[in-house]
């Protein structure tokens, strides 16, 4: 074996070595002391070193020494001057600077030279590629002698090998950084994850995943079977997973997976296969979402929403019960009360003349009562009527004018005991509409009647009409005591009275008048509706089509 050959066998040993040694290393400092380490050995020197360009590449660092002076290295950074700079990236191999051979040392080296605190030391440059990585240093204690040619030969041509052992430790470090950083994600990540291979052994579980298990120990699951995991059979999930086994992608969502009694999961799961480089599935990749919470919340929903379905039928069959009431008491009511005004007109025509004016006195007034809840069942039969959609609507060509006259001069003296100012006010001659005359009255009598009501003594009433082209619009204006705005969208609804103003004690109430009036004009296709401010007064606005269709 020549010189040569045997010089290279031992470089490629030391290479061995290193690269058997630093298989397991967990940081790059240990990994370059280890490589100083069997620097110092093999060459027989005091010292060895290995010193790195940092990333911006004017300083060189040590990143691993050994027998160099204690806290020498750990604050030795050098700044590299620029020739020296220069004549190193111009280099096409590795070279070695002996420090002892030559008198003038570079300003770099004699830097390199006080931390190792000898002058009796060999550099070489390690180049990759030809980019300039750092230094090996060797050196000798000063007193133990210096080192031979084939020292410094060595160093060169371990330097060269060395280079790429130093970018093995720097790319596998950066791997596992990344991976233990993606470790660390994923065991954080909010989602449960885990990763089987093609047989469906668990590779992978993250800590979410082994919360939903309701497992402990990862240790335990890697390497079992993910389809004997009963929570995962019983939740249905294994075909998902045998799917994705198969190439498939697939998600399932509102999965329901129970680990213990007293602990329960809704989860979105979703399956992605793994595949290798050459397209097989080699495994799945597990991700599942929590959404516990956002089920229950939508459950408690409709659990709500039925509850309040329930409420609201209980509701419309009450106010149906309240109709029907309504309805039969008014009928019953009807006939008797028919009955007893014919008898009451029979005695006052009959007798009338005969009787003590005590009596036909106290006649008038059974008369006006009777009158009176004439009306009342009447009101109440024609709001059953509204809501069963069965008001009869006689449609004919009306006057409004002449309707709304009647109605004025009929209460001028209802008006006037009360000092009131009641006024008719039209512009121009009205046009001829269609709609139901009895009903008209029914609704413009309320308005005039209300407004009389609830209008001081002494007060004012206007009531106005205006063709407005398509429909004609009427308006009912007091300055009386006004409607609170919380009550404003009440008052159409049947029985509402507000009990707030000046006038209620004084008036008879029944709160029935509008809603009928509020039906009447719905059923011409109209539209009524109320401005007011308590204490200024109300307006009261209808329009009503000259055609409505049928
Ligand atoms: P009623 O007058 O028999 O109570 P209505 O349905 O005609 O029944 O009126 C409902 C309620 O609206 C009345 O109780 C009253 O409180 C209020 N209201 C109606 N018209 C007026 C008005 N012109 N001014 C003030 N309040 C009114």
């Amino acid at each position: 074996m020549s010189d040569d050959t045997s010089k290279r066998l031992a470089i490629l040993e030391t290479i061995n070595r290193l690269n058997a040694k630093l298989r397991d290393i967990k940081t790059d400092q240990e990994a370059f002391t280890i490589i100083a380490s069997e620097l110092k050995n093999v060459t027989g020197a005091d010292y060895a070193g290995i010193a790195l360009v940092e990333k911006d590449d004017t300083r060189l660092r040590f990143v691993g020494s050994v027998g160099v002076p204690a806290g020498n290295t750990s604050i030795a950074t050098i700044e590299m001057d620029a020739s020296f700079r220069k004549r190193i990236s111009e280099a096409k191999h590795s070279i070695a600077i002996r420090f002892n051979s030559q008198a003038e040392l570079p300003g770099t080296v004699q830097a390199i030279a006080k931390v190792l605190e000898t002058d009796h030391a060999i550099l070489s440059s390690i180049l990759l590629r030809g980019e300039f990585l750092g230094y090996l240093v060797i050196g000798k204690k000063e007193g133990s002698g210096s080192f031979g040619n084939e020292s410094e030969d060595f160093l060169v041509a371990i330097a060269e090998d060395i280079s790429m052992v130093v970018e093995n430790v720097r790319s596998s470090l950066e791997v596992r950084t990344a991976k233990e950083e993606t470790e660390r994600i994923l065991a954080l990540a909010p989602v449960g994850i885990f990763t089987c291979d093609s047989k469906g052994i668990f590779t992978s579980v993250n800590r979410q995943m082994m919360n939903i298990f309701d497992l402990t120990s990862e240790a335990d699951l890697i390497g079992t079977s993910v389809f004997e995991l009963s929570v995962i059979s019983k939740s249905g999930l294994d075909a998902l997973i045998m799917s994705g086994m198969e190439g498939h992608e697939g998600e399932k969502a509102d999965v329901h997976m129970v680990p213990r009694s007293d602990k329960a999961f809704y989860l979105h799961a979703k399956v992605t296969p793994i595949e290798s480089a050459s397209g097989d599935t080699q495994g799945v990749l597990f991700v599942a979402m929590d959404i516990t919470s956002k089920v229950r919340l939508q459950n408690q929903l409709e659990r709500s929403y039925e509850k309040l379905t329930q409420t609201y039928e209980e509701l419309e069959r009450v106010t149906r019960m309240k109709t029907q009431f309504i309805d039969v008491v008014s009928h019953e009511l009807r006939t008797p009360l028919t009955v007893m005004r014919g008898y009451i007109d029979l005695v006052e025509s009959e007798y009338s003349p005969k009787l003590e004016s005590k009596f036909s006195s106290r006649l008038k007034i059974i008369k006006a009562n009777t009158d009176k809840l004439y009306a009342l069942v009447e009101s109440m039969l024609d709001v059953s009527r509204l809501e069963k959609g069965a008001l009869q609507i006689h449609l004919e060509p009306v006057r409004i004018d002449a309707i709304l006259s009647e109605i004025v001069e009929g209460r001028m003296h209802d008006a006037e005991i009360k000092k009131q100012t009641l006024q008719l006010d039209i512009d121009g001659r009205l046009p001829l509409i269609m709609a139901d005359r009895r009903r008209m009255k029914d609704v413009f009598s309320n308005l005039v009647d209300n407004a009389l009501k609830y209008t001081q003594e002494g007060g004012r009433i206007q009531v106005s009409a205006r063709d407005e082209g398509r429909m004609v619009h009427v308006w009912v204006k007091d300055n009386g005591v006004g409607i609170p705005l919380e009550a404003l969208g009440k008052i159409f609804d049947r029985f509402h009275i507000v009990t707030s103003n000046d006038l209620s004690h004084q008036v008879d109430r029944l709160g029935l008048g509008l809603p009928i009036a509020k039906g009447i004009v719905e059923a011409h296709q109209g539209r009524i509706w109320v401005e007011s401010q308590v204490g200024k007064g109300s307006v009261f606005h209808v329009d009503l089509p000259k055609e409505p269709s049928k």
